[in-house]
């Protein structure tokens, strides 16, 4: 019971690895509230002991609000994020204004609005953890394809540093998780919808050297980890879970 006592805020918490930290976290005695944009996806978490609520993470009012709902939270995941799939060359501002909006504003917004709860709970208990999904991809390490993606997951890494310089002396961490390839609802998708699926698929194996694709649950222990207090030395890192892509 690592979280015990902890209340954690989730985005993206319908499927993949939003949904299996949601979990994860209520599984370490955390009172986990999961939200997401989908608010079939969230079904079956309340089962868990979960509570659920719908939030688009591009809606600045709704955001506001959830943090108003929760009241101060130990610790925020901010999961939430989107892959545009090409090059600059195909690029459309559009595109790259979705991307920015989901991927990177979104957590501004998010860590903004419940930052104050935050800080006065972190005086109480001495360490509160604000946790943001980036990736391997393109981030760390370039990638064909991921322009925007790359962009704004290296940009959550910066984001995640300057939160951690901030308010490294008043008790609330910050840190960035940036997985490798795993085997979610929407790679799946983007396997699916691929020219060749299969050849799809082996190449986005080959790309780890481990030669799978992870799970969610190579990534949970983790996340569950860095919102917990056994992290209570760890700010400002971008730590990799990622099959040996980047050693
Ligand atoms: P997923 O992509 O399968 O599911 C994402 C969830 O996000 C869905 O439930 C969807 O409804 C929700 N969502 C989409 N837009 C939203 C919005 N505006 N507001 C709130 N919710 C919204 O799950 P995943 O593959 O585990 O990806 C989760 C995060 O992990 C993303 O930030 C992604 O970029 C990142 N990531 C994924 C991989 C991977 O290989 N799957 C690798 C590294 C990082």
């Amino acid at each position: 019971m690592r979280l015990q006592g902890k209340k954690i805020l989730i985005t993206a918490a319908g499927q993949g690895m939003g949904r299996a930290s949601a979990i994860s976290c209520a599984a370490q005695g955390a009172q986990v509230i999961a939200t997401d944009l989908d608010a079939d996806s969230l079904q079956g978490l309340s089962q868990f002991g979960i509570t659920t609520t719908t939030l688009d993470v591009t809606d600045k009012h709704a955001i506001e609000a959830i943090a108003a709902f929760t009241g101060p939270l130990d610790g925020l995941f901010n999961c939430a994020g989107i892959v545009h799939h090409g090059t600059l060359l195909g690029l459309s501002d559009q595109d790259w204004t979705t991307s920015i909006d989901v991927n990177i504003t979104s957590m501004v917004r998010m860590t903004r609005a419940v930052l104050p709860g935050m800080l006065e709970r972190a005086k109480v208990t001495g360490s509160t953890s604000i946790l943001n999904m980036s990736s391997m991809a393109s981030s760390i390490k370039g990638f064909p394809n991921r322009a925007a993606y790359g962009a704004t997951k290296a940009a959550v890494i910066g984001l995640t540093k300057a939160i951690a310089a901030d308010f490294v002396q008043h008790g609330v961490r910050c840190n960035a998780l940036c997985p490798g390839t795993v085997d979610t609802p929407s790679l799946r998708g983007r396997i699916a919808t691929a020219d060749d699926p299969e050849q799809a698929e082996k190449d986005f194996i080959a790309r780890q050297p481990m030669g799978r694709l992870a799970t969610v649950e190579d990534v949970t222990p983790l996340v569950t980890y860095l919102l917990s207090d056994e992290s209570r030395f760890v700010t400002g890192q971008a730590l990799s879970v990622d099959g040996g892509v980047t050693i």
